[in-house]
């Protein structure tokens, strides 16, 4: 990270050294907090609105009163990258339960804080973007609606970073997450997408998906190209022996998946309806957003 590099913290734009938060907070002692990931491209900030509507719903889900409101929080977006100078960009949106004490109680915790940074991510290795990643099916489930909500974006993604690791020590970048039923729920940071003659399918959100950003893009995308799309529960067994699976997500984009647990998805190439929809994705992100100017 440069020298220059500024973040936003509770109402101001300091430099990275000065950005600091207590070591009693919350969102560090109990991963008590929330986050969006966001994207600019081209000097727009990508479903601004709907970034900062999920990450309202999260702190609604958690009893988390957020002292600013959506519109505010935009700005903010706008306000770190313009500080950074940048115009393609990932943005990382935090906000956590606030100092308080070493106990869980939330209530002893009087402000949250908040934290907006404007920098870069690059999730797989670009080859991967050309020639397709490989997937495993992590042992790791994803929590289940009866324990806390999946929906809720929050700072506890132990789980998920299980489950990355489980992919690493296998040798591959990514791995799909089944739920408490064994169908499929998602990746570590992605959702999953599979095409069977021609149809796109997904799992649906009550299958502990997470309501992706990216994943309504794909849905937009697939009515305008008159591409059916399906939310369906799916197994490994559809993954297996579909025609072609992608993977979507505000850090990873759009991304083919040419092989898992040693089969071939397909011809074990990235698909022709996944290079459409990558055309009309790259096509929507570079057209669309918010300004941040
Ligand atoms: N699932 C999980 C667990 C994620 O963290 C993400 C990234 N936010 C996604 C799916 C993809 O969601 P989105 O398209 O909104 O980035």
């Amino acid at each position: 990270m440069s020298d220059s590099q500024k973040i936003w913290l509770d109402g101001e734009l300091v430099d990275e050294a000065d950005a600091k938060i207590s070591i009693f907070d919350h969102g560090l002692l109990y991963g008590d907090g929330i986050f969006e990931g966001i994207r600019a491209y081209n000097g727009r900030v990508f479903r601004l609105k709907e970034h900062v509507e999920r990450l309202f719903l999260s702190a609604k889900a958690i009893l988390l009163d957020m002292p600013w409101t959506e519109s505010e929080v935009c700005d903010i977006v706008c306000e770190t990258v313009r500080a950074n100078g940048l115009s393609d960009g990932y943005i990382r949106l935090v906000v956590t339960r606030g100092s308080g004490g070493l106990g869980l109680n939330p209530y002893l915790c009087p402000k949250p804080s908040m934290f907006c940074i404007a920098a870069s991510i690059q999730l797989y290795p670009k080859e991967h973007y050309e020639n397709g990643l490989e997937l495993i099916t992590c042992s790791t489930r994803r929590p289940t609606h009866a324990t806390l909500s999946p929906q809720v974006k929050s700072l506890n993604y132990l789980n998920n970073v299980m489950a990355k690791v489980e992919c690493i020590q296998a040798g591959v970048m990514e791995g799909l997450m089944l739920n408490e039923h064994g169908t499929v729920a998602e990746c570590t940071g992605d959702t999953v997408f599979i095409v069977k003659d021609g149809v796109v399918y997904t799992p649906p959100i009550s299958d502990g998906a997470l309501d992706g950003i990216t994943r309504a893009v794909i849905f937009e995308l697939c009515e305008r190209l008159d591409i059916k799309i399906v939310e369906k529960t799916m197994t490994r067994y559809d993954v297996y022996t579909s025609d072609e699976c992608f993977l979507t997500g505000t850090a990873a984009e759009v991304i083919p998946v040419v092989k898992m647990d040693s089969r071939a998805i397909g011809d074990g190439t990235p698909g022709e309806v996944f290079k459409k929809l990558l055309d009309g994705f790259r096509h929507e992100t570079t057209t669309t957003g918010v300004d941040i100017a």
